[in-house]
C-alpha cells in the first residue's frame, strides 16, 4: 500500500525521520505528518495493554483545571452553533470534561473509553453513560448528537477520515465537533523536532496542521470550521530540569539512634499541581493568546459544524 496523507489525501510526501523503527513522513499538499505504514489493530492493542502506565499517569487524576478557560470557551461556542442537547465525549478517561459540561449545562452526556477500569470512575463521577468500548463498537444512534468532542484522541488512531466521517452521521444537522490534538506546527516539535516527546509511536501517528485539519473536515462535509492553537506541553521540557532527589530519608531518631524510613507519599503532598497554581493559571492564560495570534501552541483545537 503506498503512503497517502491521513488528512488531505495527498499521495505525495518526503520522509522526514524514523523513530522506533517507525517512518514519519510529511505531507507535500498539507505538511502533516502522519506514521506510516500504520501499525496494525493488533499491534496498537498490544501497545496499549502493556503500557500500563497509562493507567497510573497523573493525566487521569489530574483536574485539567488549566483546560477550563478552554472547555468553557469551546461548549460555548457549541451551545451557540447547535444549542444544548446529547454531548458525547469520545474518550472520556475518567470523565473530567463530562462532569464540567454537566456543571455547565450539558444535562445529557454520555461518554466512550475503552479502558474499563478507567470508564468506571468515569461512570461513578458523572453518573452518565460510559460505553467501555471503543468508538467503533459503541452502541450509539446516528443524527443523535447535539455535540461530539474527541480530546487528543484522534492523533491515537489508524484512520483519521473514517473516524470523522463516521462523527458526522452522528451528529444532529447542525451539531457540533469539537477536536483537541497535537499541533504540528507547536513550538515544541518546532524547538525539539523528532526529539519532541509527542513523538512517540505507536502512540501518536498523525500530526495534524491546520491546513490539513480544515482539508480533512472540508472532505466529511463539516462546516464552519474554526481552529487556534493553545498550551505549551510542559512535560516535553520539564524532563530538562534537573532530577529532584527522592525525600525518602533515612533519619536519626532521639539519642536511641533508631532509624525511621520516611516515606515520601506520608510527608510529601502530592507534587504536580503547579499547574493548578493562580499564578501558573494566569501566565497560562496570557500565553495562550499569544500561542493563538502565533499558532505556536502546542494544542489544536478545532471546532466544526455538521
Ligand atoms: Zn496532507
Amino acid at each position: 500500500m503506498e503512503p497517502i496523507c491521513q488528512l488531505c489525501a495527498c499521495k505525495s510526501y518526503h520522509k522526514v525521520f524514523t523513530k522506533k523503527g517507525y517512518e514519519h513522513l510529511q505531507c507535500d499538499r498539507c505538511r502533516s505528518i502522519y506514521v506510516f505504514p500504520r501499525p496494525s489493530e493488533a499491534e496498537l492493542i498490544g501497545f496499549y495493554q502493556q503500557d500500563g502506565e497509562h493507567l497510573s499517569d497523573t493525566c487521569w487524576q489530574d483536574s485539567h483545571r488549566h483546560a477550563w478557560d478552554l472547555w468553557k470557551q469551546t461548549l460555548k461556542m457549541a451551545k451557540r452553533k447547535s444549542g444544548t442537547g446529547k454531548l458525547l465525549d469520545i474518550g472520556c478517561g475518567t470523565g473530567e470534561f463530562m462532569r464540567f459540561a454537566q456543571q455547565e449545562g450539558w444535562t445529557d452526556v454520555q461518554g466512550i473509553e475503552v479502558v474499563p477500569e478507567i470508564a468506571a470512575i468515569a461512570t461513578q463521577k458523572t453518573g452518565a453513560t460510559v460505553y467501555a468500548t471503543d468508538f467503533w463498537n459503541a452502541p450509539l444512534k446516528a443524527g443523535d448528537y447535539s455535540v461530539i468532542a474527541i480530546w487528543d484522541v484522534i492523533e491515537h488512531l489508524r484512520d483519521v477520515s473514517v473516524t470523522l466521517s463516521r462523527i458526522y452521521d452522528l451528529l444532529k444537522p447542525g451539531g457540533v465537533l469539537i477536536i483537541g490534538t497535537v499541533n504540528r506546527d507547536g513550538f515544541s516539535i518546532k524547538m525539539l523536532r523528532h526529539h519532541a516527546q509527542t513523538f512517540g509511536p505507536p502512540e501518536h501517528l498523525t500530526f495534524f496542521t491546520q491546513r490539513g485539519a480544515y482539508l480533512a473536515l472540508a472532505t466529511q462535509n463539516f462546516s464552519k470550521i474554526h481552529q487556534w492553537s493553545v498550551f505549551i506541553y510542559l512535560q516535553e521540557w520539564t524532563r530538562f530540569l534537573p532530577k529532584r532527589e527522592k525525600t525518602s530519608s533515612i533519619q536519626a531518631k532521639d539519642t536511641h539512634s533508631e532509624l525511621t524510613e520516611t516515606k515520601p507519599t506520608e510527608t510529601q503532598p502530592t507534587e504536580t499541581k503547579l499547574t493548578e497554581t493562580p499564578l501558573f493559571l494566569s501566565c497560562m492564560k496570557l500565553a495562550n493568546v499569544f500561542l493563538r495570534l502565533t499558532n505556536l501552541g502546542d494544542e489544536l483545537v478545532i471546532v466544526a459544524q455538521k
